[in-house]
């Protein structure tokens, strides 16, 4: 039986603790598929003694996995790369009958959080430590970067396999242990993978799994055992979890959410700029933390050319289930998002936008009762309304015209959040101007979703991002340790010091 069948069989998804799969249902939750509308399985809810039972396990692993020499971290790193690519089609499978987006995109968010393990696998070489010999006289010392202890990570629905990747990988090979409370909308891929990590040889209790909701999370920002907490997900619940957990005492880092625009100069290749934004603003449903939802175009002649070649674009997108990889679009996570998404739709109506391209009667053959809405296209929408001021997280793209990249740019930064902006242009100077003035932690030069690679780091400006680390990449490493500097000196034999009541200096 492979691993997919057995969570398959089981109805209820549990959790994962000290390497074995636990069953906690005092509580559980429908988990849908979002193509039919139907329940496929429930989700159990980890009580608090559940949650304080995974970090018991994560406090027990701790020392003997502290002191496990960091090439050996990394060798099981490597194995379970190597088991993750092997199974990369079942976890895909998993990730689409829950998530619903298209089987190709969820290969594209594996591979891209494999990519995460792929950086940890040089772990020996990124705890390397800083060394000054004779910093005085006799005397060396050396910095290095310690593991916390346990921690934790909380993750959103979007990415059910990827966004928790940009965590525990680097947590795990820095020596720390680890408590993953993922989305309870799409909980299957996690348990996968945390199998897998058992079977690359990793010690029980290093990687634990506990599903569930605001109980468990508050748990979790409870209990004075977890060091630091990295969390992804919406702005309010971001800054909730930034501001009891740092009161807490605890070190945090929290992602929240994201108004991504992209400006489109009058010298930009048009046809190139249609394509980008079709697949950033409608790829994954605009389930995506990096989609574009707004198109600043300067000047109207470019607004009207790109609007007509979305138009265009719009009435071709093939929308329906995810497991068939000849849709570009799947559905929404559930009925209650869909409906959300549809009611901003119903609002930017009111508000006074163009709506060009109206996606909400859209109707899937065979899937009527799926959580499907066909791309939306607004133009001439304004920065008061509230379609401009909200994150939507659905395929509704604003178009704003703007006389200027001064004036595109005064939107952007004057926006709430800040997590990506990308300019098309073909001028150098202009391109250059805007990712020195523009206010967000990610940006793209004709690049729609710079998404940085997992050997530079991922965040926010603004409200997208509470903290003052990134995930992945580097800033992970320093998440993820505590600096302890060193200070050694080996006096000569026989030779007595008299006190020194000066400070000691270098010189
Ligand atoms: P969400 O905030 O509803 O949930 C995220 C996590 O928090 C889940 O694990 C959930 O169980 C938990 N949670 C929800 N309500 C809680 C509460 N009241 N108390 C404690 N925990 C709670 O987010 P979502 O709907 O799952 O994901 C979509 C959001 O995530 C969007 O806003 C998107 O922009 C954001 N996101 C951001 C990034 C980024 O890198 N900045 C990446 C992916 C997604």
């Amino acid at each position: 039986m492979s691993n997919s069948d057995q969570l398959n069989s089981s109805a209820i998804v549990g959790h994962f603790i000290n390497g074995v799969d636990v069953a906690d249902d005092h509580r559980t939750q429908p988990v849908f598929d979002p193509a039919t509308g139907a329940v496929s399985r429930r989700v159990a809810m980890a009580s608090t003694a559940t949650v304080s039972r995974a970090i018991d396990a994560a406090q027990a692993a701790f020392p003997a996995w502290r002191n496990t020499p960091p090439a050996k971290r990394a060798g099981v790193m490597f194995r379970f790369k190597q088991l993750l690519e092997e199974h990369q089609d079942e976890i895909a499978a998993a990730i689409t009958s829950e998530h619903g987006k298209v089987v190709d995109d969820a290969k594209g968010e594996f591979q891209r959080g494999v990519e995460v393990v792929d950086y940890a696998c040089g772990i020996a070489e990124l705890l390397k430590g800083e060394h000054s010999r004779n910093a005085g006289p006799g005397i060396d010392s050396w910095s290095e970067f310690q593991p916390l202890g346990v921690v934790a990570g909380i993750t959103p629905f979007n990415f059910p396999a990827m966004v928790p990747m940009w965590m525990y990988p680097m947590a795990i090979a820095c020596g720390n242990t680890f408590v993953l409370k993922p989305s309870e909308k799409d909980p299957t891929a996690p348990l996968l993978i945390a199998r897998l990590f058992k079977q690359a040889g990793l010690p029980d209790g290093v990687f634990n799994v506990v599903n569930g909701d605001k109980e468990a999370v508050d748990e979790l920002l409870r209990d004075k055992r977890i060091q630091a907490l990295s969390f992804v997900g919406s702005t309010p619940i971001a800054e909730h979890i930034y501001t009891t957990g740092t009161a807490n005492g605890k070190r945090v880092q929290a992602l929240g959410g994201a108004k991504n625009h992209a400006v489109v100069m009058p010298d930009a290749d048009l046809d190139n700029v249609v394509s980008a934004l079709m697949g950033a603003a409608y790829g994954s449903c605009g389930e995506r933390c990096m989609a574009i939802s707004v198109a600043v175009c300067v000047g109207d002649e470019t607004a009207d050319a790109v609007v007509s070649g979305l138009k265009a674009r719009l009435h071709l997108l093939k929308v329906g289930p995810g497991s068939d990889s000849g849709n570009d679009m799947g559905p929404l996570i559930t009925q209650v998002h869909r409906d959300k998404v549809k009611g901003y739709v119903d609002y930017g109506v009111e508000e006074g936008a163009e709506l060009v391209v109206d996606g909400r009667a859209l109707v899937v053959e065979g899937c009527e009762s799926g959580f499907f809405l066909g791309g939306c296209l607004f133009d001439r929408v304004t920065n008061n309304m509230k379609i401009y001021q909200e994150e939507i997280f659905g395929p509704v793209l604003c178009v704003v015209r703007a006389e200027s990249e001064d004036q595109a740019l005064q939107l952007i930064n004057e926006h709430e959040y800040g997590n990506g902006a990308c300019i098309f242009t073909r001028d150098g100077e202009a391109a250059r101007y805007f990712s020195d003035n523009v206010q967000a932690g990610m940006v793209g030069i004709n690049v729609p979703l710079p998404v940085p690679v997992a050997y530079h780091s991922f965040g926010g400006w603004k409200r997208s991002l509470f903290g003052d680390l990134y995930a992945y990449g580097p800033d992970a490493v320093r998440f993820y340790t505590r600096r302890k500097t060193i200070t050694q000196r080996w006096p000569s034999g026989g030779v007595r010091e008299s006190a020194q009541f000066s400070f000691p200096s270098g010189s």
